[in-house]
């Protein structure tokens, strides 16, 4: 049975809607490409008071229209990969190691540092030490390394009174279909989407794998990553086509509990997710399946920016069931999640479109409230969650 109770601390506003951060990537070689006669950038970091981190840009295009921003942040080109996780993951994090749910989610046009943010370099963790912690994360290593590497941290300090459980689970959005990237057998298999009223949305199937240690951890996502559909369009030879959601489960109890009545269990679930691109389809001049693929990548695309939309509004129907991924990301826009978004940018002015488009998304994503509380459940996942869905299912059916 999952309960829910109130945080102790009062939530400050920033704690109850999303947070926005904006990532601006340095120049690269397509930039100068790309651009029709002399590379012009569009974008400019505002640099902030002292030691202060920026909060605000401007966009302008041929030297004019300028176009004034403010997020919770503003990373310049300049921002290494280790203070980038401390401004954008690590409360979240630690919020997760308390009980929270937390999101942690890249959006931004195909090429402008999203798989860099979240992944970096995943493959490349150095020292192990006796019980399998990550000692350090490469300088390239993006969200994922670091957040795994701080998980166990966590777990190696406080083990001696508490009693932890972590989980894996790892999914792709492709063309509108779930896959399951743990499971190397059924790896084309299409999985589905179920409701319950007690687990509310979720992967009917999805693969729910007990990690013992960080490296552990990161050793199966650098495999299971490779299953990812890649494909090379014109923007960018490795430009990835589907939305990759990981889901990082941590579940914790006192150890010093009276058999008679035991102390709850404490979950938080971290779900990273890397979305696809979100330039338009005409940009990239994708053809034939091509052009299918990006019509059902806008359209999750589309419906996430709908939602978006609804909710900062405030007003009318939030239209979450129009997609595969808003509905998987239920909760995260505007529910039990404390969310963070990092919206990337590229500096180039011949983006400048893509950057306005993905800038405007990331304002109104600045008015989405949600409502995190710490989860606390009556004991561990000792099922799977394949069963546990199947069992809420179960109860949900016959009391309905
Ligand atoms: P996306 O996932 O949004 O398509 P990538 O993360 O693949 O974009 O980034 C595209 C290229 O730009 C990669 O070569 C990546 O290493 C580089 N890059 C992205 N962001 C940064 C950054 N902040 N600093 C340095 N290089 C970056
Ligand atoms: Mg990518």
């Amino acid at each position: 049975m999952v309960r829910s109770s109130r945080p102790n601390s009062a939530s400050s506003d920033e704690h109850s809607r999303i947070r926005v951060v904006v990532r601006v990537r340095p120049p690269i070689q397509e930039d100068y490409d790309h651009s029709f006669e002399a590379y012009e950038e569009c974008v400019n970091v505002i640099p902030h008071t002292g030691d202060n981190p920026s909060k605000f840009l401007t966009l302008t295009r041929s030297h004019t229209d300028e176009r004034d921003f403010m997020f919770d942040l503003v990373l310049g080109s300049d921002i290494q990969q280790s203070s980038m996780y401390g401004v954008v993951a690590e409360d979240i994090v630690n919020d997760v190691l308390q009980g929270f749910n937390g999101t942690v989610m890249a959006y931004g046009q195909t090429g402008t540092g999203k798989t860099h943010t979240i992944f970096g370099d995943i493959g490349n963790f150095q020292g192990i030490n006796a019980s399998g912690r990550v000692d350090s994360v490469s300088a390239k290593a993006g969200v994922i390394p670091r957040a795994v590497q701080q998980i166990f941290d966590h777990i190696e300090q406080n083990q001696e009174e508490t009693e932890f459980q972590v989980t894996l689970s790892y999914t792709q959005l492709y063309k509108e279909n779930i896959y399951d990237l743990l499971d190397e057998d059924r790896s084309g298999k299409i999985l589905h989407l179920r409701e319950s009223s007690r687990t509310g949305v979720y992967v009917d199937g999805l693969t729910a794998l007990a990690v013992t240690s960080g490296t552990h951890l990161l050793d199966i996502v650098s495999v299971a990553s490779k299953r990812r559909v890649m494909a090379g369009t014109s923007m960018n030879q490795l430009s990835s086509r589907s939305h990759v959601i990981m889901f990082i489960t941590v579940e914790q109890r006192p150890k010093q509990t009276d058999p008679m009545a035991p102390d709850p269990v404490r979950r938080g679930v971290l779900a990273i997710v890397d979305l696809a691109g979100s330039e338009r389809v005409s940009k990239t001049m994708s053809e034939g399946s091509r052009l299918d693929e990006a019509k059902k990548i806008n359209q999750s695309l589309s419906a996430l920016g709908n939602c978006v939309a609804a909710l900062s509004s405030g007003s009318g129907h939030v239209p979450l069931r129009d997609s595969k991924l808003t509905r998987l990301l239920t909760d995260s826009l505007g529910g039990n999640t404390k969310t963070v978004i990092c919206a990337t940018v590229g500096p180039a002015e011949c983006n400048y479109d893509e950057t306005y488009s993905t800038l405007l998304f990331a304002s109104r994503c600045m008015n989405v409230r949600t409502h995190a509380t710490i989860n606390e459940v009556s004991d561990f996942k000792t099922l799977n969650l394949t069963l546990q869905q199947q069992l809420a299912q179960a109860v949900d059916s016959n009391s309905g």
